[in-house]
């Protein structure tokens, strides 16, 4: 097995040596984004194939400008940072590659401006995040989804993810497996770190982006899929607390969490307490994707080992 490898203040360097100083302002203040990039092995292949790595930069940009850092790679060489570091780490099970663009300076002293910017990479060996076969267990939490005029909700910044911790534990500490946070407006807008669908009448039905969510690339991959391979149609739009309890069905979907049935809502069963016919039927067509198996999604993966590339789409 390889070393396990870094992108580290400009290079590869082994993880091990890839440590920040107390005083580094993002770990002082959170002033750092990140984004979280699936690699998924399928071992019939002995290929392991990233997700939506354009995606992925490209929010991570996103953010980057939202919180004034700056990130001096530019797109396609952070693609190939990723792949690179991917295949340096030679893992032959699913991964979890972490970039981060973060307030590098060794000062004390609150603000964005003024002070150095940095950007790293790590990769981890990453299973199932929840439970794809059981569902899911959710529990509406006490805490707020934090306002996009608090902190960007559309930004992962990592300081706004200790509102998710707060939630996540407590679902957990209360006997769940995830939190589903509601906004300020009391409406529904996501899990700790998934976004959130439901199934009522035949049609799949999401948050809006104003609705303070993170907008996930798994939802947008989810809801094509649903689109053109189910035939399903889709609709973005505030949603109320009182529609989990009668949804048809609930599924959450994450990089972490791919897509996972929702079975239950503040201990009230959605449908039939069990993961719904359309939820089991996209989570079927996601993994076949995600894993190589559908051509048409090709150029959504990059293959790190380039063993088996998968045929462009048509
Ligand atoms: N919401 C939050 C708060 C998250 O952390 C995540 C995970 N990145 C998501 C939603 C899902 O987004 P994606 O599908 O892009 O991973």
């Amino acid at each position: 097995m390889p070393t396990p490898t870094a992108f580290f203040q400009g290079k590869f360097v082994p993880l091990e040596q890839a440590k920040i100083g107390v005083m580094t302002h993002a770990f002082n203040y959170g002033t750092a984004v990140f984004e979280g990039i699936r690699g998924n092995w399928n071992g019939e292949q002995g290929e392991l194939y990233l997700f939506r790595v354009r995606e992925h930069i490209e929010r991570l940009r996103q953010s980057a400008k939202i919180m004034r850092l700056s990130l001096r790679f530019g797109d396609d060489e952070l693609v190939d940072l990723v792949r690179d570091l991917a295949e340096r780490n030679g893992h032959r099970e699913d991964i979890y590659i972490r970039p981060m663009v973060y307030k590098s300076s060794e000062v004390v002293g609150v603000r964005m401006h003024d002070l150095e910017d940095d950007f790293l990479l790590f990769a981890t060996p990453f299973g199932a995040y929840l439970d794809p076969e059981a569902g899911a267990r959710c529990m509406t939490s006490s805490w707020r989804r934090v306002d996009d005029n608090s902190i960007p909700a559309r930004a992962k910044v990592n300081g706004l993810y200790v509102n998710n911790a707060l939630a996540k534990t407590e679902a957990q500490l209360s006997g769940f497996d995830e939190a589903i946070l509601l906004n300020q407006d009391g409406h529904v807008s996501e899990g700790s770190g998934e976004n959130i669908v439901l199934l009522r009448h035949g049609r799949l039905i999401s948050p809006a982006p104003q609705d303070n969510i993170l907008e996930g690339i798994t939802l947008d991959t989810a809801l094509e899929i649903a689109q053109q391979e189910l035939g399903l149609e889709v609709e973005r739009r505030t949603i109320d607390r009182s529609e989990l309890y009668i949804a048809d069905e609930i599924f959450m979907t994450g990089t972490a969490a791919h897509v996972t049935p929702v079975v239950e809502v503040d201990r009230v069963p959605i449908g039939d307490g069990r993961p719904g016919p359309v939820s089991k039927r996209l989570q079927q067509t996601y993994f076949q994707m995600i894993t190589g198996g559908l051509p048409q999604y090709a150029e959504w993966l990059t293959p790190v080992y380039r063993k088996a590339p998968v045929a462009a789409k048509s």
